[in-house]
């Protein structure tokens, strides 16, 4: 069994570095399926080109703040009727960003497209917790929370949807400890790099491979072996993306 990158960024990063050689390394490390977040119009070039030599699912969203995200909806509309994304987003709320209503608004619309075409949607979730929940409960939809790093009453909340969670290094600092708890009780996650090329740090050959960190670390926390992590992930992912690892 193997490891799927719930959420990252791989035309982004492809900017920087190539990505073929990283991704045959992390095949080799049982790292094999992506869910990659397309963030604007170049991002759609590079994964219509190459998605399926890499075994990338990709989705698509108006980014509630990434001030480089030029997508916008008529963009997300087409890539749904042509079949091309597997789940709208990123999208969702965050407290960075100063203009509320739109910000809702876009959200909002998205979320009807969703609805639409019966698609799962990636959320990204900062502040505003509470807020977000009230809307996403109104659709029954699937959701894939990714990173997600706030409080544990509004996790319990966002449980009560047909959610699933991606585990990133975020959550497991110290201070998420009882977050990151509650996620693994809950075997709804999957693991994350949400790697970009802004994420890379100097002399990193392969960023793909943090994922094995994240994988490990809560292997060792939690005295639970990789294998037991590696299938729920996998299953997480087949109830996702109705496709197996
Ligand atoms: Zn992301």
């Amino acid at each position: 069994m193997k490891y799927c990158d719930a959420h990252c960024h791989l035309a982004n990063l492809s900017q920087l570095m190539p990505l073929e050689p990283l991704i045959t390394e992390a095949t080799e490390h049982d790292i094999t399926r992506y869910l990659s977040s397309a963030l604007s119009k170049a991002d759609l070039e590079w994964y219509e080109k190459h998605s399926k030599d890499f075994n990338i699912l990709y989705s698509a969203g108006m980014h509630p703040n990434f001030e480089l995200c030029d997508l916008d909806f008529q963009d997300i509309k087409r890539l749904c009727e042509q079949g091309k994304i597997w789940a709208i987003g990123e999208i969702g709320m965050d407290k960075g960003n100063s203009e509320l209503a739109l910000m809702k608004a876009n959200f909002v619309k998205q979320l009807d497209l969703a609805m639409d075409f019966r698609l799962p949607v990636v959320l990204h979730i900062v502040g505003h917790q509470q807020e977000a929940y009230e809307i996403l409960r109104e659709y029954p939809l699937k959701y894939l929370i990714h990173g997600y790093a706030g409080s544990v009453e509004a996790f319990r909340n966002f449980m009560k949807l047909d959610s699933y969670f991606t585990i990133s290094e975020r959550v497991l600092r110290e201070d998420k400890r009882d977050l990151l708890k509650e996620l693994l009780k809950s075997r709804r996650f999957l693991f994350e790099t949400d790697i970009t090329q802004y994420y890379v740090v100097e002399g990193e050959a392969n960023p793909l491979l943090r994922l094995e960190s994240v994988i490990q670390t809560i292997a060792e926390l939690f005295k639970v072996d990789t294998a037991t992590l590696q299938r729920l992930q996998a299953a997480n992912y087949q109830l996702l993306t109705g496709q197996s690892i």
